[in-house]
């Protein structure tokens, strides 16, 4: 089939490679034109395992090609995906711009006769958006589109494999002709039975948002119960099995942690949040969600000026860690911002290593590596030259294992705040440190 896939982001890119793989001609087209160039030399801008690969194959073959052009390329797709960018407006509502800029785009380069055309919402976009992005098409032809809604579920750092055999493919549809070639496209991702689960368009509109605030919920709920954990002296690394063996609840989601951050689970639970309260419908589970997050994000800045007083002025901090989660260079409200500046702001100077984010990381924390509050290290050691305490962010693989007598040989003090739970307490305890990590131990 020929696809056009609008948005070259972390989704457009891999919807296009994985499409490509399976044999479509896809055409990815965005209007960053340093990014579309990056991509015509081969290059990734994003980190993505098992990407670059894909990418590289499908773009030899001759089978995905990227463009600025985004109207030619619209023109001659049957299947078009709009998979821009929805960030928060001011009020948390979902902004629309670009998705409808695309509607208009795909509307006024629409040719006269030709296939019946498909446009599929990937973006995160709230319930309705089909229907305005038919009017928008409409506004400039008479010919009548297929308008579906088909939420992306990947997860960035697994992204590939999750498109590639996903646990289910969401479509929204009210035309036949919609329904059978969505089918067609899929088919070769759910051959081991893994379902297509047809809806109608609201209701998959709604299923992308239930799902990020479900998971959402699961985190702030276990966040809370590791404050309880730590009034209490109890251990939350004990009730998370206590709960999780039960099947009514499973055991995915339920680390305590520093809070949720990326580009998906703030902005998706403000903008369902938004769109109960425009109709009437009570969102308080979900504002309780958004403000045990927040005051999770400053939790191991209270356990610093704890230990070292609230003037952290002369005093230096490693950090492991600044992407939101493993496997990613997205900093996108990542935990380590807040965490950073809580640091800094305070007097401190930080020292951080991410094995991918630095790049990101340059451009988050400009003004901070301008001042000299921030430093980022080659190496996660680098990092603990002259430091009072260590603070682990982020559970890359790499620092699971570290070597604890080269860490307690380059801290000042053999302290280690681990927003990740990563280690033993006991252990960490008998090998001398003072560890410091969330809902599993009493807070003296
Ligand atoms: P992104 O910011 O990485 O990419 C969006 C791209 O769209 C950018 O390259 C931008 O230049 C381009 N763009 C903006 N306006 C355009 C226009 N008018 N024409 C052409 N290109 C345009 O965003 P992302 O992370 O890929 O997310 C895209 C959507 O998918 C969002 O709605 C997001 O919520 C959703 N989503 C994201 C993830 C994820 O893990 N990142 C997962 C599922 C769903």
């Amino acid at each position: 089939m020929r696809i056009a896939v609008v948005g070259t982001g972390y989704v457009g890119l891999v919807v296009g490679a994985c499409l490509a793989e399976t044999g479509n001609d896809v055409v990815c087209a965005d209007v960053d034109a340093g990014k579309i160039a990056r991509l015509n030399a081969g290059e990734i801008p994003i980190y993505e395992p098992g990407l670059e690969p894909l990418v590289e194959r499908n773009l030899r073959d001759g089978r995905i090609s990227f463009t600025t052009d985004v109207g030619p390329a619209v023109a001659s797709a049957e299947i078009i995906f709009i998979a821009v960018g929805t960030p928060p407006g001011e009020d948390g509502s979902a902004d629309l711009k670009h998705v409808l800029a695309v509607a208009d785009t795909i509307g006024s380069n629409m040719p006269d006769d030709g296939p019946e055309k498909i446009v599929i919402t990937k973006s995160t976009v709230p319930v309705g958006t089909a229907a305005k992005v038919r009017a928008a098409v409409a506004r400039h032809t008479g010919r009548t589109v297929h308008v579906c809604s088909n939420p992306e579920f990947l997860k960035e750092g697994a992204a590939v494999l999750d498109f590639m055999k996903p646990d289910r493919v969401v479509v929204g549809v009210d035309s036949e002709y919609a329904r059978e070639k969505l089918g067609e496209l899929y088919a070769p991702f759910v051959r081991t039975g893994n379902p297509i689960l047809f809806m109608d368009i609201a209701s998959a509109e709604i299923t992308k948002y239930a799902a990020n605030a479900m998971l959402a919920t699961r985190i702030s709920f276990m966040n809370m119960i590791a404050g309880l954990c730590e009034a209490v002296g109890a251990d939350v690394t004990h009730v998370r099995q206590g709960i999780g063996t039960d099947e009514r609840i499973g055991p995915g989601f339920l680390f305590a942690g520093i809070g949720y951050g990326g580009s998906c689970f703030p902005k998706d639970v403000k903008a369902l949040i938004h769109t109960l309260r425009d109709t009437g419908v009570d969102a308080s589970i979900l504002d309780g969600v958004e403000q045990v997050n927040d005051a999770q994000k400053s939790v191991l800045v209270q356990r610093v000026t704890e230990r070292f007083g609230a003037d952290l002025t002369g005093r230096t901090f490693g950090v492991w860690g600044l992407s939101f989660k493993p496997e990613t260079d997205d900093m996108r409200e990542a935990p380590s911002l807040t965490v950073v500046r809580g640091l800094v702001e305070r007097g401190a100077r930080v020292r951080a290593h991410d094995p991918e984010a630095g790049h990101e990381a340059e451009r988050y924390f400009e003004d901070l590596i301008t001042s000299g509050g921030l430093t980022l290290c080659e190496h996660n050691y680098d990092c603990l030259e002259g430091a009072d305490a260590l603070l682990v962010l982020t559970e890359w693989a790499p620092y699971r294992n570290p070597d604890f007598a080269r860490v307690r040989a380059q801290l000042g003090e053999p302290v280690i705040f681990d927003g990740r739970n990563l280690w033993d307490p006991e252990r960490m305890r008998e090998a001398g440190f003072h560890y410091v990590s969330i809902g599993r131990q009493a807070r003296a």
